[in-house]
């Protein structure tokens, strides 16, 4: 089977991470401080804070943000769950905005219009994730600007987008955000098995998630309410969690770092092969913002709805491991209990109707593209 995605793990990885089994820390030691200095570095943002994966850092972001019970995250709705519960967690609300029928990401005019209403209503929401779904960016300067209109915070859900820019500058820069969270998930852009990382501008924000990862435990006399008892003193400040990422996982995504632009390169070669490759058959080919420059975490086509449980059931049988990115998250049942339902999403609706993420990995072959379009052009016929 040819999966959707995949890791490229190399000989200098599988070094690293074994270097740091040698070493005296397995956790806590200086791989994650190193490994966060790369991302922050590449995104040019001041702070990174390294967790055990996106799911944690959307908590530990909303967290910094104080989101808490009685008030509301927007999120969109063709998303993995993850940035949904985030507001949960924290005993808040969620509700979505549609997406745009092109690009797929958090639909500007709809947010507009919500926002108005919400305003009026005295009911804005406290948090806004706008998901750079595909590793596409959504259009942030235009959410940015709504968001400090209406004194809305704004998290992006880029975990698909790590190596991606928009207005050419690097998703994670938080130019038009609070904070900015990516997943290292295997099928992600780079991977340290299971982890996750936060960018943030704001020094405060950034603290507030260090603790949030770790106990809420400071060693820091100045941040304590009395001076230390001894060199073994800790206070606890706040409620975290345990979400730190190992040494292993931190060792692995610093040489991951090393090859970021060389997979982001190849995932948009792929993609540029696919929109030549697939231009005359009857399929829409993924949109691109002028703004935007992907990662390409994923390629996904939207084939005619009667056709589209055919096409990916023959695929499947075909040895195409193709998947579906994402059942809207308002119609899972655990969300539909909470009086979500059909009809509500009309455009995130229509696109889990017809949408298949194709293969693009690293590794993908140029024969296993052809492959794929081969296939694909035999399930559409
Ligand atoms: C993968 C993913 C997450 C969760 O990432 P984990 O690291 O697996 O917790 C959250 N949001 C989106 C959009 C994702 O694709």
């Amino acid at each position: 089977m040819i999966p959707y995605g995949r890791q490229d793990i190399s000989d200098e990885d599988v070094a690293a991470v074994v270097a740091v089994l040698r070493s005296d820390f397995l956790t806590q030691g200086p791989a994650v401080p190193a490994f966060e200095a790369a991302v922050a570095d590449w995104c040019g943002a001041a702070h990174a804070v390294a967790v055990n994966s996106a799911t944690s850092a959307l908590h530990v972001a909303c967290m910094a943000l104080e989101l808490g019970p009685g008030d509301v995250l927007w999120t969109v709705p063709n998303t993995f769950v993850a940035s949904a519960n985030c507001a949960l967690y924290c005993g808040a609300a969620v509700d979505f905005v549609d997406i745009d029928p092109q690009t797929y990401t958090m639909n500007v005019s709809a947010l507009r219009e919500k926002l108005e209403k919400a305003s009026v209503k005295g009911r804005l929401p406290k948090v806004i994730v706008p998901v750079h779904l595909c590793g596409q960016s959504a259009d942030m300067a235009a959410i940015g600007a709504l968001a400090r209109a209406y004194g809305v915070k704004v998290i992006e859900d880029a975990s698909h987008a790590i190596g991606a820019t928009y207005q050419g500058h690097p998703v994670g820069d938080c130019r038009h955000s609070d904070i900015c969270v990516f997943s290292f998930h295997p099928v992600k852009i780079i991977t340290t098995a299971e982890g996750g990382l936060a960018t943030t501008q704001d020094p405060l924000l950034a603290r507030k998630m260090q603790l949030a990862r770790s106990h809420g435990i400071t060693r820091d006399p100045a941040e304590m309410d009395q001076l230390p008892d001894g060199g073994w003193y800790y206070q606890q400040i706040s409620l975290g969690y345990n979400y730190r990422m190992t040494e292993m996982q931190a060792a692995l995504g610093l040489n991951q770092m090393t090859r970021l632009g060389a997979f982001v390169a190849r995932r948009r070669a792929l993609a540029a092969r696919y929109d030549r490759l697939l231009s005359n058959l009857d399929l829409v080919r993924p949109a691109q913002s002028m703004d935007a420059d992907s990662s390409w975490h994923l390629y996904v086509i939207r084939v005619p709805a009667d056709k589209h449980l055919h096409v990916f059931d023959t695929m499947r049988a075909g040895g195409v491991a193709v998947n579906l990115h994402y059942i809207p998250v308002h119609l899972q049942p655990y969300y539909r209990a909470m009086g979500f339902g059909p009809g509500q999403f009309p455009q995130a609706e229509a696109y889990y109707g017809e949408a298949i993420s194709i293969p693009v990995y690293f590794g993908l072959t140029e024969a296993e593209q052809d492959k794929v379009v081969e296939v694909l052009a035999g399930a559409l016929a």
